[in-house]
């Protein structure tokens, strides 16, 4: 099988972050700031991901501008030929760092949005005036003329905010939103109780995306990710495993997707150890389950095996215990009507936030 070169990296730079969303993606147990790759390390690290063809870095964390030497890294990461792009909270960011990552070469900003207002954004992400500090800087990338996209993760809490949060998009001057309804990784497993959203409201954030593209095509482009467990067929996450991306773990652990640790049984390579390229082609993990060799039935004989690659193997893992299953979201799968069931449970749950901690 010839694998071709990744076209992606996010660069996990640091766990660090002021804010404690519930549904952060980031593992349990986070990565001290005594044993993140250094400045030099993610100097090299970034010319190597040049080198091997990736095109573009993702530069995120946590927060990655709690990194004192973030506009170092962002001009590493211009010199070495990647587009760069900050995906932040946004809180932590001022004029002066903000002229200085532009002149530094930063391409592209992506700001979180944990809500429309003061009162959601502010109690999701734990972070008193997070909200306001954060329309303040989309102003200031704004005026700086830096293209802006809009992260807004949905969840039951502030789904009913999704037609405003677009309104947002186009008042601020984004180019592009991602609406992502929260993912069951990281910090939203303990959470599924409280951030479960039920199928109406999955239906309902579906159709406002579909009349939103309609009436907005040419003005904002609206990237979506829709609630899977209430899905019919997984999504292909990262597009197949070990086939267009890769991410660097603040500790420069590389991994073929960011819940990828989940699966223990899996040996992730280190940046310290080996070089990029080498554990792209070579490393153990990137080559457990690429192509569709691995696969088990009903995937094996599957007309869209090369279509969604099974879906999820870190979502097989956590809700099988078996990462070669078919993803349980799959309506092929055995395991469907028992998720099914699990998801209309978790959505009339009336369970407290798990805050993510330092
Ligand atoms: S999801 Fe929230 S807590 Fe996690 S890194 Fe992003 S802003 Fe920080
Ligand atoms: S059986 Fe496997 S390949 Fe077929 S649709 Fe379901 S997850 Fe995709």
């Amino acid at each position: 099988m010839t694998v071709p070169p990744p076209i992606a990296m996010l660069a996990e730079l640091t766990h660090r972050c002021p804010l404690s969303c519930p549904y952060c993606s980031n593992p349990l147990e986070l990565t001290r700031k005594e044993v993140e790759l250094s400045t030099a390390d993610w100097t090299r690290v970034f010319r190597e991901a040049a080198a091997l063809g990736v095109l573009q870095v993702h530069l995120s964390g946590g927060e990655p501008v709690s990194r004192r030497d973030i506009v170092d890294l962002v001009r590493a990461a211009a010199a070495a030929g990647l587009y760069t792009n900050l995906v932040t909270s946004g809180v932590g960011l001022t004029q002066a760092r903000i002229a200085a990552l532009d002149a530094a070469g930063l391409d592209h900003v992506q700001l979180s949005l944990q809500g429309t207002d003061a009162e959601m954004a502010d109690r999701i992400g734990g972070y008193a005036g997070g909200f306001a500090r954060k329309m303040a800087v989309a102003a200031l990338l704004r005026d700086a003329g830096l293209p802006m996209t809009l992260n807004f993760v949905m969840h039951r809490m502030n789904m009913q905010q999704l037609p405003r949060a677009i309104e947002m998009a186009v008042e601020l001057g984004a180019r592009r939103i991602e609406v992502a309804t929260v993912q069951f990784h990281g910090w939203a497993m303990p959470n599924r109780g409280a951030l479960m959203p039920s199928r109406d409201q999955a239906r309902e954030a579906s159709r406002t995306v579909a009349e939103a593209r309609d009436r907005l095509s040419g003005v904002l482009v609206i990237d979506y990710v829709p609630a899977d467990y209430h899905a019919t067929y997984p999504k292909a996450c990262m597009g197949g495993w070990g086939s267009t991306g890769l991410n660097v773990t603040p500790d420069g652990t590389v991994l073929p997707c960011h819940a990828a640790q989940e699966i223990r049984h899996l040996t992730f390579d280190n940046v310290r150890d080996r070089g990029l390229a080498e554990i792209w082609y070579d490393g153990a993990a990137f080559n457990a389950y690429r192509g569709t060799e691995w696969m088990q039935e009903p995937c094996r004989s599957c007309a869209r095996k090369a279509v969604d690659f099974g879906g999820c193997r870190c979502q097989a893992m956590a809700l099988l215990g078996d990462p070669a299953a078919t993803d349980p979201v799959c309506v092929k799968s055995p395991e469907h009507a028992r998720l099914a069931e699990m998801a209309e449970s978790f959505a009339d749950a009336r369970a407290d936030l798990v805050y993510r901690h330092a």
